[in-house]
């Protein structure tokens, strides 16, 4: 019943005594072994070093050492780079690449005590909404494994949703840690672009990537975004400024809070039950004394055709260097340099990265640079503006995080269109670099769906405070699948 704890609450209890990391990990490690089957949410399961890894954490637990996660088990998604330890993307191509280096959010994670229990199963490169992507299978969503998790975070969200890890890393180029959030019934953060380090992180698309965190609760969100957040100097991007102490703003009264709910999102795309979710929890909010108000963002619903240019433009650059010479799967005797490119880099990629390298050397090549590529940045400008016009009237804006609760698996896989839609009411947060998160809001047809709530840029504290006193209110982010309760 170890499993039934917050990540706060098992933090508390190892400092308390009440059970030591040891029998932690082998809890968790023993419900993980159990659900790979059905869920397939590991790519790799690390349970000899997590164990090493949790005796010395009792040992500094028991002699008054350590941070404020010592001995709590968490898992990374399968981008982060861990040392000694593979990463492969969700990728052939990185199959078997073991990088010789932590990610800083792996770093600080273990430096604030935080034992890894493995690797998390994700969409390849993180491109996909529904983890059908991954080289190494698809991720089945707990609730009902004939459905889709999410993505591309899919192996983070059905194994926090599953309670075989109290929580874990995530990232999101345009949705990927909300989405599963909201299909797998669980709480995700996306923080502001440059607050979590991408050192480590392998890059999909480098001006959307933000690393963040997939929990049961915003209590959890926020403690973990507080040990993960900062600057380094090793990402160019991340932002000098200090990291507030998220958990001691949790409790703020919401009184006066100005809450916009988002226009565009209640467009004829959104399922109509999900939609009555939204409008309960917003009257949620109401009752703790926010007032609320209808807010157009009218260059928001172009989202979706920006981040199709900007993405894949972004990733073509960024995956040129998988070539098989330097990083990445070579093919067997190649004849000369040609065949080792074509076949070393064909044999690598699925066919969702190769379809966006080809989308983005496309919209990069001469002759159509200024017509997509240059015209999608203005149009990213125009949403920015939106978001910065609406933060002046407004303090937090509310909306769905996605239109409808998960999908069948294969249900979309054929049509990539169809599945780009999924991520329609959360690109315009990552177009804008603002902060994001998902809560469970309800039930549509026995599958969760989950409230978005966007901020200003850093007021991460703000929407942490904001989910925290919603789930003070409710008890949906309580709800586990039945057969993982
Ligand atoms: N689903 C979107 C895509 O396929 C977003 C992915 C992400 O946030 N990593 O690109």
């Amino acid at each position: 019943m170890i499993h039934r704890n917050s990540l706060t609450q098992l933090a508390a209890g190892l400092r308390a005594g009440k059970f030591s990391s040891v029998e932690l990990v082998r809890a968790y490690l023993a419900r993980i072994e159990a659900s790979q089957p059905a869920l397939n949410a590991f790519i790799s399961v690390t349970g000899a070093q997590a164990l090493e890894a949790a005796h010395a954490a009792d040992r500094d637990i028991a002699a008054g050492r350590g941070g404020a996660l010592t001995g709590v088990p968490i898992a990374h998604k399968d981008l982060f780079c861990t040392a000694g330890v593979r990463t492969t993307c969700g990728s052939r191509m990185l199959d078997s690449f073991v990088s010789p280096y932590d990610a800083t959010v792996v770093a600080k994670l273990k430096a604030a005590g935080a034992v890894t229990l493995g690797k998390l199963n994700m969409d390849e490169f993180a491109m996909g909404s529904s983890n059908e992507t991954s080289y190494f299978g698809p991720v089945r969503n707990p609730w009902n494994p004939e459905f889709v998790p999410g993505g591309s975070s899919g192996g983070s969200a059905a194994a926090v949703a599953a309670r075989l890890v109290p929580a874990a890393t995530a990232t999101d180029t345009g949705g990927s840690i909300r989405q599963p959030a909201a299909l797998c019934g669980i709480t995700g953060i996306k923080p502001t672009y440059g607050r979590v380090s991408r050192y480590g992180m392998i890059a999909f698309a480098s001006s959307l990537d933000q690393g963040g965190v997939l929990t049961t609760s915003a209590q959890d969100a926020a403690l973990m975004l507080r040990e993960m957040a900062g600057f380094d100097p090793k990402d160019s991007t991340s932002v000098d400024a200090p990291v507030p102490d998220y958990v001691a703003e949790l409790e703020a009264p919401l009184a006066g809070l100005k809450v916009g709910l988002i226009k565009e999102f209640l467009d004829e795309g959104l399922d109509r039950e999900n939609e009555r979710r939204i409008r309960d929890a917003v009257a949620v909010l109401e009752r703790l004394g926010a007032s609320l108000c209808e807010v157009s963002l009218p260059n928001l619903p172009r989202s979706v055709p920006v981040y199709y240019v900007v993405a894949p433009a972004e990733c073509s650059s960024n995956l040129a260097r998988y070539d098989g010479v330097r990083f990445g799967h070579r093919c067997k005797d190649p004849r000369d340099l040609q065949d080792l490119y074509r076949r070393s880099r064909g044999e690598g990629f699925g066919a969702e990265v190769k379809r966006r390298i080809m989308t983005g050397t496309y919209v990069l090549s001469a002759g159509y640079y200024d017509a997509y590529y240059l015209k999608a940045q203005r149009v990213r400008q125009l949403i920015a503006a939106d978001f910065k016009h609406a933060f002046g009237e407004v303090d937090v804006l509310v909306g769905p995080t996605s239109p409808t609760a998960a999908f069948r698996v294969g249900a979309k896989t054929a049509d990539p269109i169809t599945m780009y839609l999924n991520d329609i009411y959360t690109i315009g947060a990552n177009l804008a670099g603002l902060p994001a998160l998902s809560v469970p809001c309800g039930f549509v047809e026995g599958l969760p769906v989950g409230l978005q709530i966007v901020g200003p840029h850093f007021a991460e504290a703000r929407i942490l405070n904001v989910a925290h006193r919603y789930q003070l209110e409710t008890d949906w982010h309580l709800k586990a699948p039945e057969r993982f309760s």
